[in-house]
């Protein structure tokens, strides 16, 4: 399947390490042009070795609206164009109701929500000109919970319910919208949770015998294929959409 990807611009936030790191590189794969937005310097520059000028990375921890239009103008100063965008960056910060505390919540929900908001203002007027398309990736823990990370979950949700609000919005421009739930996948943020537990393996043997397909994680590059396919037009009729890609493990039956 060619997915006429080729020169066509995508920006990521967290796209150097992880699940946007393997977006990065499978953008790089198919000819596209990524714009990392990612303070991770090492990783970022393995990814734009493979890609010589046709790859940037803005070497920032995206917060403030300032800086989401900075990204857009500088992939439109660099390469002319926007064709879609995937917000991804994002830490399950373990800010809890009962281990919590107001400030801490609103600084999670700001952290994981706020910037998905302002790369998608910002990159709007060019994603009209282009048709283009924007990924969101949330989590299961939006409709499952997970206990004691009440501003991550806040923000997963949320961005579920813009994935909607922005698909209805964008529809006269034939912008497509949609977000992913990834329940378990072994990227570098989970390699640290993990060993939060006092036996990190006997956790993850434990966490993989209850992933039905498998019995095994997600890879980030499972998760990058859908992102590649939902940006491309062969998802010419697909908006609005939750997608799980998490090898059965939030629908299927327990007992499986
Ligand atoms: P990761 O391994 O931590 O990689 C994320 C990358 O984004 C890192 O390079 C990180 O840099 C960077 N980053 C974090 N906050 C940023 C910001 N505000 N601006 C720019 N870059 C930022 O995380 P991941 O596991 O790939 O997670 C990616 C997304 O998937 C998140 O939205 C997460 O909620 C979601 N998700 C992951 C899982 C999973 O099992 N891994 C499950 C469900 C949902 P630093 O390392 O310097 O922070």
């Amino acid at each position: 399947m060619n997915l006429n990807l080729t020169d066509k611009v995508f920006l990521i936030s967290g796209g150097a390490k992880g699940i946007g790191g393997a977006i990065s590189r499978g953008l790089i794969e198919e000819g596209a042009i990524p714009v990392i937005i990612d303070p991770s310097d090492k990783e970022g520059k393995e990814i734009l070795d493979l890609a010589p000028g046709k790859s940037l990375q803005v070497p920032i921890r995206l917060f403030s609206p300032e800086q989401a239009k900075e990204c857009v103008d500088l992939a439109i100063q660099t390469f002319g164009r926007v064709d879609g965008i995937v917000n991804n960056a994002g830490a399950n910060d373990g800010v809890g109701l009962e281990h919590g505390n107001p400030e801490a919540y609103v600084d999670s929900v700001s952290k994981n929500l706020f910037h998905y908001y302002y790369l998608a203002h910002y990159a709007l007027p060019y994603l009209k000109e282009n048709k283009g398309a924007i990924v969101n990736i949330s989590s299961k823990t939006a409709v499952t919970g997970q206990g004691g990370t009440s501003g991550y979950t806040s923000a997963k949700g949320a961005q579920l319910a813009l994935t909607r609000e922005w698909a209805v919005e964008l529809l006269p421009y034939q912008v497509r919208v949609n977000a992913i739930l990834p329940a378990e996948v072994f990227t570098p943020m989970y390699a640290s949770w993990i060993q939060s537990f006092a036996n990190p393996e006997e956790k993850l043997n434990e966490i993989n015998s209850r992933i039905p397909f498998g019995n095994r994680m997600t890879t980030p590059e499972e998760i990058a294929a859908m992102v590649l396919f939902l940006l491309s037009e062969k998802a010419s009729h697909i908006t609005g959409q939750h997608l799980y890609v998490d090898g059965g493990y939030t629908h299927l039956d327990r007992s499986l």
